[in-house]
């Protein structure tokens, strides 16, 4: 029998929540990204990217359902 380790979700499955630096697509400075899964009925995946320094802005926000 398998033993896993502490990162599985008590609801079954292990959800994602991830940010990290990518190059901006437009100016090419770093700029904040994220990928963040949601359990919200059936499994959301949110990902996105967002530069402070061109105003650079794609994606979704997670819980941002208007
Ligand atoms: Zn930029």
């Amino acid at each position: 029998m398998r033993a896993y380790g502490g990162c599985i979700e008590p609801g079954g499955w292990e959800l994602d929540d991830e940010r990290y630096v990518t190059p901006c697509p437009k100016c090419g400075k770093p700029a904040d990204a994220w990928r963040v899964e949601k359990a919200e009925g059936s499994l959301n995946v949110y990902t996105g990217i967002r530069c402070d320094h061109c105003g650079y802005e794609r994606g979704d926000h997670p819980g941002d359902n208007g």
